[in-house]
């Protein structure tokens, strides 16, 4: 449930996002791919909250997100670069977030945190901190920390970069069905395109602030609106 309509945000001379118009349907995963510096993180900051579009407006199942700050939105960030407490317990790292950010009451709080780290496949690993974790396990956890609130829109920015090839390839199936559980509507980017085609029921191509292709990743494939998109996406010419 999520509506874009011709957002653009400038940063200075810089025109980072330009007439984005998409509409992203409940339950829904769409990846967002392009290139470095084609927009992919201001899109996602700016469903966030976390920035303001310079033009343009943002509905979120019908509700205008103008001047909502991140905490009063029904979203979800997992970022390129997560950052956990390195003194807390992979329990404690999720029910922080749930009973400060969520208000959740300490019990609550556990039982969600443990059944989001389960869902994962990390619950055994409840009680370690994270420096007694690998980098897969760790980026479990901050996974988990998004997840656990269970808000409606899921945004995913890289999630799962500096992680070898097997295991990105395991923890994005992961990922996937997970989301699907909870029944998030998802943006999910990456500048891997066959990620992309993996992950989204659709795939928006973004170069230079702006949609190229919004398709499934069959029609991206097969029939690209644009030179750059068959390039970027590798189809036969
Ligand atoms: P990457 O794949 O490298 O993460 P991206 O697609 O996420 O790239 P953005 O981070 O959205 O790209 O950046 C889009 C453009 O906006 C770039 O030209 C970038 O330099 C510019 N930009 C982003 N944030 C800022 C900022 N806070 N101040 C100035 N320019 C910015
Ligand atoms: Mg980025």
């Amino acid at each position: 449930p999520i509506d874009m309509e011709s957002l653009g945000r400038d940063f200075g001379p810089v025109r980072a996002l330009a007439e984005m118009s998409m509409s992203v349907r409940p339950g829904e995963i769409v990846a967002l791919l392009g290139p470095s510096g084609s927009g992919k993180s201001t899109l996602l900051r700016i469903c966030a909250g976390l920035e303001a579009p310079t033009s343009g407006r943002l509905l979120f199942a019908g509700v205008d997100q103008a001047g909502l700050a991140p905490h009063q939105r029904d979203v979800a960030l997992v970022f390129q670069h997560y950052a956990l407490y390195p003194h807390l317990s992979a329990l404690d790292n999720l029910t922080l977030a749930l009973r400060y950010g969520r208000r959740m009451s300490r019990s609550a709080a556990v039982a969600r945190a443990r059944e989001t780290l389960e869902m994962l496949g990390i619950g055994a690993l409840a009680d370690r901190r994270p420096a007694q974790m690998s980098g897969g396990q760790r980026q479990r956890v901050a996974i988990g920390r998004a997840l656990a609130r269970r808000a409606r829109v899921v945004l995913l920015d890289e999630p799962m970069s500096g992680l070898d090839a097997k295991l990105r390839v395991e923890l994005r199936v992961e990922i996937v069905a997970l989301l699907r559980r909870l029944g998030s509507t998802a943006l999910f980017v990456t500048h891997d395109q066959s990620e992309a085609m993996a992950v989204g029921d659709r795939v928006a191509v973004l170069n230079g602030g702006r949609l190229e292709q919004l398709g499934t990743p069959d029609e991206i494939y097969d029939r690209p609106a644009t030179r750059f998109v068959a390039t970027f996406v590798g189809s036969p010419p």
